[in-house]
């Protein structure tokens, strides 16, 4: 039964990520449209009671918020420059991964077509989507955050960054990078524990409470980064941090495994030893990926 607290959605693009929004707009009461390029994936949403259109000027023709969820800016822009003039006067969501640079340029070519735009950035795999866990970032058009929180709420919490649109990809992809070199840090620890046949179940079990507790050195490494100052408290200098790393690298190698992972960061680290640096905190790295 539909809620007159929502307005209509509509969903554009029903993969994996498409699918679990489109069930949770459908499943917290909002009149819910979807499309997607390939036919035959919303039978189960529409036998729930969805709306299926057969093309994606059709789906956005009775909506009030069109959410685009497509695999990439480019195939945002194939699908949405065709029906451009049907979404003048629309509110567009992009919950696409975008660059910020591809989200600003989407943003730039809505207000070129008066559709006003808002940009997500959701920090959830779809199984999470309308649960506790789920949260998604929001920039871009603060009106039509506004008028649609209580409908974006039904995917997760929300949190606003401000008017700049690519501010909410900026958040995400920062995100996504701690992510996705703790998975390349895993993998490496697994393989390397995995030569001496412990599997990576068990090692897994102990690295989630170790990278728990590592998280905790966050928040004081933020404060020493924002002061500049990385010779006044240093909790671990660079020559340390240097030798530490070359013997994890010397480990792997003797493992037979290659330390590519690691490697990145041991390469920025060696780059503010080489430039002086060597008794400053290991905070400075921060300054090597600025280019100084
Ligand atoms: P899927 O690969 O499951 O689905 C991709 C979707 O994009 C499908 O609907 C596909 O249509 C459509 N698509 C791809 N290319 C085109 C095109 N050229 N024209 C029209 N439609 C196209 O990806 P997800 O649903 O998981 O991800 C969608 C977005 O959500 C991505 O940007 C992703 O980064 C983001 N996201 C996903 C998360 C996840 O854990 N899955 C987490 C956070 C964000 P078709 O069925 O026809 O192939």
């Amino acid at each position: 039964m539909t809620n007159t607290q929502h307005s209509p959605v509509t969903v554009l693009g029903l993969g994996a990520m498409g699918s679990a929004l489109a069930w949770a707009f459908h499943k917290g009461g909002v009149a819910t449209t979807v499309w997607n390029r390939t036919p035959g994936k919303d039978s189960e949403l529409v036998a729930a009671g969805a709306v299926s259109a057969a093309t994606a000027g059709e789906a956005v023709r009775t909506a009030e918020l069109v959410v685009v969820v497509l695999l990439d800016h480019a195939s945002v822009h194939e699908i949405l420059d065709p029906i451009a003039a049907q979404l003048t006067g629309k509110q567009l969501l992009n919950l696409t991964s975008t660059s910020p640079e591809q989200s600003r340029e989407l943003a730039g070519w809505a207000a070129e077509h008066g559709i006003e735009i808002l940009d997500g950035g959701i920090m959830a795999v779809p199984a999470m989507i309308g649960t506790e866990g789920s949260s998604i970032l929001y920039s871009g058009s603060e009106a039509v955050f506004t008028a649609h929180r209580p409908t974006l709420e039904l995917l997760g919490s929300v949190e606003f960054f401000g008017t700049d649109p690519g501010l909410a990809a900026l958040w995400d992809f920062s995100l996504l990078t701690i992510m996705y070199t703790m998975f390349g840090g895993f993998f490496q620890g697994a393989a390397l524990v995995g030569s001496a046949g412990v599997t990576a179940s068990e090692f897994a079990a102990r690295a989630s409470n170790w990278v728990a507790a590592m998280s905790q050195l966050l928040p004081p490494f933020g404060r020493i980064i924002d002061t500049g100052d990385y010779t006044s408290e240093v909790f671990q200098d660079l020559v340390f941090t240097k030798t530490a790393l070359d013997t994890l690298r010397q480990a792997a190698s003797d493992a037979g495994i290659t330390a590519e992972p690691l490697a990145g960061f041991a390469d920025l680290v060696d780059r503010q030893v080489t430039a002086g640096h060597g008794a400053a905190a290991f905070e400075r790295t921060i300054e090597a990926l600025r280019g100084k």
